[in-house]
């Protein structure tokens, strides 16, 4: 069947958001708890932010920093989450080739791009990106919500009376977008690459249709479904 709809996600699918935002963003949390009170070099406190999220990655970064160097006050802490999660960037850039790789693909599909995070912050990426046009719609996802994708892709199918199968998810979580489309009968394309590269599909909902290096081979893969 072909494909109708192409549904893509946005960090580290569309742009290198671990190599161009997280590290600006981890030293404006740090500038962040430091005027809130911190009293610790800004060299310092990165430093060792960097050293407590390697190892210890499941932990709240922000509270651990503050009781690395013995903060009882917790305005540091919130502050460092609150602009870790918006941090403040005027030039950001899509991988080289998505804008035209978008431009060809709309052509022939109805593009959807859904993005997990802060509604506000995503929105200001997708301006900075100068993508927004080529999308019929943006859906932004509450980090917190439970299967908050899946949900948006079974409303868009229903409500454009689309079939699943003609519905393609594009992203580099398997265990985000990837488990979602499966879940629900789209075909997926895992783009491999970046921070979650190395964590493999665990049973056949994470399994993707396909595997690709970058979102650049999706002209290739597009034919066989
Ligand atoms: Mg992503």
């Amino acid at each position: 069947m072909p494909a109708k709809a192409l549904i893509f996600d946005l960090d580290d699918t569309l742009m290198d958001t671990c190599g161009q935002l997280v590290p600006e963003a981890h030293r404006q949390a740090c500038l962040a708890m430091q005027a809130a009170g911190l009293d610790v070099a800004l060299e310092a406190l990165l430093k060792t932010r960097l050293q407590l999220i390697r190892s210890q990655p499941r932990a709240d970064i922000d509270q651990l920093l503050a009781a690395h160097y013995g903060c009882q006050d917790p305005a540091v802490p919130l502050a460092g989450h609150q602009t870790y999660f918006n941090p403040v960037f005027e030039h950001l850039e899509p991988f080289p080739g998505v804008p035209e790789l978008l431009a060809e693909l709309h052509q022939q599909h109805r593009l959807y791009l859904v993005t997990s995070g802060y509604a506000e912050t995503q929105a200001r990426k997708v301006a900075a990106l100068n993508i927004g046009q080529w999308f019929e719609d943006i859906g932004y996802i509450p980090v917190q919500a439970q299967r908050g994708k899946q949900t948006y892709f079974s409303e868009l199918i229903r409500s454009q009376d689309y079939h699943p199968q003609e519905v393609v998810v594009i992203g580099d979580r398997i265990n985000n977008e990837i488990v979602a489309g499966n879940r629900l009968g789209c075909p997926t394309v895992w783009i491999r690459q970046g921070e979650c590269a190395h964590i493999l599909p665990e049973g056949p909902e994470e399994t993707p249709r396909f595997i690709t290096d970058s979102v650049l081979n999706l002209p290739h893969i597009l034919p066989h479904i």
